[in-house]
């Protein structure tokens, strides 16, 4: 299996050398130059936490004389985007956000790929502080580093792995964790506590709350139809307290916690209000952990309605909110409790299909089709070749392709092969991943 692909990106001059000399020195492994194949780039094989992973530095596309550094950035971005599983996106804290920055991260935001922002020179507290604006990069992911003094790689790597596409086949859960758990997220005043409360009190079920898996979270067990659930991190959301009234940024790390924890999010948003940018930040979350997800909309009670009011909601709603696009939509209400319990169903149709395997056979026959009708285009000189599918996880489900030169399949055809096989087998409400193995004489 090719190891995934770690790319760092950056303007000229913030450190991406540096940084990638760092990482690279931290390991065993030795830093190989691909002279004649990607001449300007330089890549090492990381070892971090029993996770392998190859650190790309395409900084090294500076290095051409004959480029304008704008196009060799440019360049960079593309390169990171397309073979990239992960991309450190490195921005300077002593000159702080320039206009190339955010041209960058404008590249970067429209990809699906996971993206960190490394602020390095942050060489004392002051840099730190005044390092606030880079979060207007959009990003969430900010790691404020000193290569200079060598500190805060080890956090950036941490992250790094836990990130990684995971492509091994998971044991079988035990019993004990057989209810489908579920994270509401979403930002404050929106309504949780009281579909939580709604929902406690029209199933008038036995309600067990224990303490969740950080010390101040609580987990509220119930059974719906006779099949095991649990609420995620309901902490402070059932009796509500002043303290309650959180800061945008606690609200979201609440929200990431639970989220891991959880099979299904329902990310709840206000009718009444509009979409904001911590709702798209949950959102890009929840599709990059690889949950399922359920939009709640609530406080619908409050919407005076017409015949498009619907659709122009819905519309409006997945514009948005573009990263799930793959997430059906309820418009609830925690008041009247309209449609509270189509939640619980729904959270039940769509953990059976979080957890679906489809038979390699079946899914050979659909990529013989979907070729059929569309082979993958060719790059250069080089045409991929699909050659055989294999369904190696669920939750999410995640398929593996067996293909010559992998690493040459555009996104948007990867799109088609996600668009089939949603087609032909469901999958609502699920993510869905692809991984590749290459079966070219040699790797890549
Ligand atoms: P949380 O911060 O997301 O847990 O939000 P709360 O559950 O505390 O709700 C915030 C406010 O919105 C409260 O005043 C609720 O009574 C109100 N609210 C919640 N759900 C609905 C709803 O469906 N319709 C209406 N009209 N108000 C609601």
């Amino acid at each position: 299996m090719a190891r995934p692909i770690v790319a760092i990106v950056g303007r000229p001059n913030v450190g991406k050398s540096s940084l990638f000399n760092l990482i690279s020195k931290k390991q065993i492994a030795v830093i190989h130059d691909q002279p004649g194949v990607t001449r300007d780039r330089l890549y090492a094989d990381v070892n971090w936490m029993d996770e392998c992973f190859t650190i790309a530095d395409t900084g090294g596309l500076e290095m051409a004389p004959e480029d304008r550094l704008i196009d060799s950035v440019k360049l960079q971005v593309e390169v990171a985007l397309n073979e990239a599983a992960i991309i450190l996106f490195v921005v300077d804290a002593m000159t702080g956000m320039m206009p190339q920055d955010l041209e960058i991260a404008n590249a970067l935001r429209q990809s699906e790929k996971s993206v960190f922002v490394v602020v390095n020179k942050v060489d004392n507290e002051r840099l730190r502080t005044g390092s606030g604006e880079l979060y207007a990069l959009g990003f969430d992911n900010l790691f404020f580093i000193s290569c200079t003094h060598n500190e805060g790689l080890s956090s950036i790597l941490d992250e790094v792995v836990a990130a990684l596409p995971k492509v091994e086949v998971e044991a079988d859960d035990s019993a004990s964790s057989k209810a489908i758990k579920i994270a509401i997220v979403g930002r404050p005043n929106v309504g949780k506590s009281s579909l939580i409360n709604r929902i406690l009190g029209e199933e008038r079920m036995i309600v067990d709350e224990r303490p969740g898996t950080t010390h101040d979270a609580v987990n509220i067990s119930f059974m719906h139809n006779h099949i095991p659930f649990e609420l995620i991190d309901t902490a402070g959301m059932r009796r509500k307290t002043a303290i309650d009234d959180k800061l945008e940024q606690s609200t979201v790390q609440r929200a990431i916690r639970s989220i891991r924890q959880s099979d299904i999010s329902w990310l709840v948003v206000d009718a009444d209000r509009e979409i904001a940018r911590q709702d798209k930040t949950i959102a890009s979350y929840i599709a990059r952990q690889g949950k399922a997800c359920i939009l709640a909309i609530n406080k619908w009670d409050l919407i005076e309605k017409d015949n498009s009011t619907y659709n122009e909601f819905v519309e409006s709603i997945y514009a948005q909110l573009s990263q799930l696009s793959y997430v059906p939509l309820l418009f609830v209400s925690a008041i009247t409790g309209r449609r509270v319990t189509n939640l619980l169903d729904l959270s039940l149709d769509i953990h059976s299909e979080y957890c679906t395997e489809v038979p390699t056979h079946e899914l050979n026959d659909l990529l013989m089709r979907l070729k059929n009708e569309h082979e993958p285009p060719r790059s250069g000189k080089i045409r991929p070749t699909l050659k055989y599918i294999t369904q190696i996880k669920t939750r999410p489900p995640t398929f593996l392709i067996f293909a010559r030169h992998p690493n040459k399949i555009p996104d948007h055809y990867e799109a088609y092969l996600i668009n089939g096989i949603r087609k032909t087998f469901g999958f609502n409400g699920t993510p869905l991943r692809i991984y590749y193995r290459s079966t070219n004489a040699k790797s890549g």
